[in-house]
């Protein structure tokens, strides 16, 4: 990968964000941590049976009508690539990934 995407913190370090990249909706129970935490507008609630399909949806036993709703990315060029929403996801439902600077 060319030159990737860095921060600075107030102490002057660099550091690198990961980026959220996909969420596995299959095994997201709808909890809303991940949107609760995030500082920017990258995410929302979208109805389970909209993006997963009906054998996906029975694989995962967990899940009861309280469940109807999953966690999707409408927004993900806004991310800041804190990882928060990892931090405090129960079913780790995420992947990050750094990413390049713009030529
Ligand atoms: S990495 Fe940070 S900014 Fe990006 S989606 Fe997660 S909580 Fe939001
Ligand atoms: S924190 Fe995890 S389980 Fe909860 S809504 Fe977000 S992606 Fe789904």
């Amino acid at each position: 990968m060319s030159k990737p995407i860095t921060g600075v913190t107030a102490g002057g370090a660099v550091w690198t964000p990961a980026f959220v990249q996909s969420i596995a909706q299959e095994r997201c129970i709808g909890c809303g941590r991940c949107f609760k935490v995030c500082p920017r507008d990258v995410f929302d609630l979208v109805d389970r049976a909209d993006v997963l399909d009906a054998d996906e949806i029975d694989d995962f036993d967990d899940l009861d009508d309280d469940n109807a709703q999953v966690m999707n990315i409408k927004n993900a060029l806004d991310c800041i690539g804190c990882e928060a929403c990892s931090r405090v996801c129960p079913k780790d439902c995420f992947t990050h990934t750094a990413l390049p600077q713009a030529a």
